[in-house]
């Protein structure tokens, strides 16, 4: 674990640390992997690639398959049942990050969690730096500002062999790490996250972010659906959380035990001015800039909004106001990837720079037709080294990690945007295998996301705003067709908006026209029937969020399918719908 010197150093030399680590990022790329095989070439897994003993590099890159976790899933889930870890790994593991609901079990040893933690610490340098902020990060709480920072926990899983298995922010809420450093600045009490129902902890958030006001100098979540959440919850309670704070009651229904105890000592006496104040506030028709008029000492909101989350933006940037936003890191559970060096660079334009000590990198080629878009089929190429890839090139990375991963594929796609000295920036593009297909068509997650971006932008100038979407390929009809959901409301009030029928299937049109060649060609000649754009009523993407988390998804790290496979998840959506509209029945 990091001593407080390290991190005083760290913090206080956090540019010339990136600068060393962006400047020697082959070298510490090469020194990476030959430090992964020393120690890791002797387990089962891993020995079979080398008949000769010789673990080396070259050995490495021609013996060792490229694998995705179903892979690897009969090592994990015989380490899960009681054997040795070593046969994956050769230090211990010390806990199991759960991914996707709980249907991947990552390992998780001492050293990966604190390089995770390293990580993010240097983003929040980046961040502090860039808005002028210091706040004495480990040493003493400063009172520049604290952040209201929504996260959530998750029960505990139990494998059969005892290992301790969570999503990885339920863990880290529970370390020392967490506890003694990063809770100083987070003004909802650790008791709040712990607490399993997540109804109850967002209440007591929200109540304590409120009651402080004036400290929250950021507001922060992981991703930024959880923040879509948030504001949503806003609009459902404020009027129960105004009557909390006018009494110094705390509602009833508020049960356990941790959150009524630090309420306790937070909600301790009436306070019917802050309530008129919040009151007249959230009593204004539109909510434009509420964020900025709720907490006023506000200077960005930190959260995760690219890839999928990027539907988000628009949503955040009305509530905020103007707040920047700011993406902080692209991580994931079983590798830490890069950091953005511009935390207010466009939410839409964000790079991450890689940062080459938390694991070795490899990444495999991705052909996108003309100008990134769909049409995408993978070369066989051989995946090239974090000093080869090239610029506007799109790949797919693969990690090699000392917690047990061997060039597994993470399934995210990227795109190589620049250099930070020797280190490649990208930017996140989109979920492998994430498809509409109804034919040879295949549109992908970012083809999704850009032709929606087009559509939108003719229900602005009637006031309405896109709040979330997803779609699914469906083909219980032939031909079959794409279906997309949207959530739509008013911008100045939570009305459902008047749909008009013109206007919808104008959207259609423009989703479709956006889509590429093969598709279009395919819907010309007959093979693909015309997009039906289903618009459901405000709250149904909440129902969808509850109903992933009740199939074991964590709040904290939940991403919204763009594409929905589950039957049950398009019943949820379906059952909000409050119209539906069609693109024309001939494509000319
Ligand atoms: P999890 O392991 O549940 O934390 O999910 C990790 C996945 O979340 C990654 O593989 C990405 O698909 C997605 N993700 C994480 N960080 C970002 C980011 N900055 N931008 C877009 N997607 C992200």
């Amino acid at each position: 674990m990091a001593g407080e010197s390290e991190i005083k150093e760290t913090y206080e030399n956090g540019t010339k640390i990136l600068e060393d680590l962006t400047n020697n990022a082959h070298e510490l790329q090469e020194q990476m992997l030959e430090e992964i095989l020393r120690r890791n070439a002797g387990t089962q897994y891993l020995s079979r690639f080398f008949p000769s003993g010789q673990a080396d590099k070259q050995n490495f890159k021609t013996n060792v398959p490229i694998v995705t976790y179903e892979d690897i899933k009969p090592y994990i889930d015989r380490i899960a049942n009681g054997e040795t870890s070593s046969i994956l790994l050769a230090d211990p593991i010390n806990h199991s990050g759960t991914s996707g609901g709980q249907q991947k079990l990552i390992p998780i040893t001492t050293e990966s969690f604190e390089k995770g933690w390293y990580h993010h610490f240097l983003a929040d340098i980046v961040i502090e730096k860039c808005f002028f902020l210091y706040l004495g990060r480990c040493f003493s709480v400063s009172d520049e500002g604290k952040s209201l920072s929504l996260y959530f926990s998750k029960p505990d899983m139990e494998t059969p062999s005892g290992l301790v298995a969570s999503p990885y922010m339920t863990f880290y809420s529970k370390t020392n790490i967490f506890e003694t450093r990063l809770a100083k600045f987070c003004l909802s009490p650790i008791e709040t996250i712990l607490c399993l129902d997540n109804k109850q902890s967002m209440f007591c958030q929200l109540l304590t972010g409120l009651l402080q006001r004036d400290k929250v100098v950021w507001l922060a979540s992981n991703f930024a659906s959880v923040l879509a959440r948030t504001i949503k919850f806003l609009e459902d309670y404020w009027r129960e959380l105004c009557c909390n704070i006018r009494t110094g009651y705390l509602s009833d229904w508020i049960i356990d035990p941790g959150c009524k105890n630090a309420m306790s000592l937070i909600l301790t006496r009436p306070n019917p001015e802050l309530a008129d104040l919040i009151q007249q506030i959230c009593e204004d028709q539109s909510w434009e800039g509420v964020i900025k008029k709720l907490w006023p000492k506000i200077k960005y909101i930190r959260s995760v909004c690219t890839g999928s989350m990027s539907q988000y933006i628009p949503l955040l940037e009305f509530y905020g106001g103007g707040i920047p936003l700011v993406s902080p890191s692209y991580v994931s559970s079983e590798a830490c990837f890069g950091i953005n060096l511009k935390p207010l660079s466009n939410p839409f334009d964000v790079s991450y720079t890689f940062l080459p000590n938390t694991a070795y990198f490899e990444f495999l080629r991705v052909n996108k037709d003309g100008g990134g878009k769909a049409q995408e089929t993978r070369t066989i190429d051989k995946p090239v080294d974090l000093a080869n890839v090239k610029l506007d090139q799109y790949y797919e990375v693969v990690v090699t990690t000392l917690a047990g991963l061997y060039r597994y594929r993470v399934g995210d796609v990227l795109k190589v945007t620049g250099f930070y000295n020797k280190s490649p920036q990208f930017q996140f593009v989109e979920r492998q295998n994430v498809v509409l297909s109804i034919d040879a068509d295949k549109t992908t997650e970012d083809d999704l996301s850009k032709a929606i971006t087009n559509a939108k932008l003719i229900l602005e100038p009637f006031g309405i705003m896109l709040t979330a979407y997803s779609s699914y390929s469906d083909t219980s009809s032939t031909p079959g067709r794409y279906v997309l959901f949207w959530e739509l409301k008013m911008k100045d009030s939570n009305d459902l908006p008047k749909l008009d029928v013109k206007i919808m299937e104008q959207c259609c049109c423009i989703v479709e026209e956006s889509f590429d060649f093969t598709y279009k060609s395919l819907r010309k000649g007959g093979a693909i029937s015309g997009l039906e754009l289903r618009v459901v009523k405000r709250g149904s993407f909440d129902e969808l969020m509850d109903f992933y988390i009740s199939k074991g998804a964590s709040i904290s790290q939940y991403k919204p399918p763009c594409c929905l496979k589950s039957e049950e998840a398009i019943k949820i959506l379906n059952s909000g719908m409050v119209g539906k509209f069609f693109g024309p029945k001939t494509m000319s």
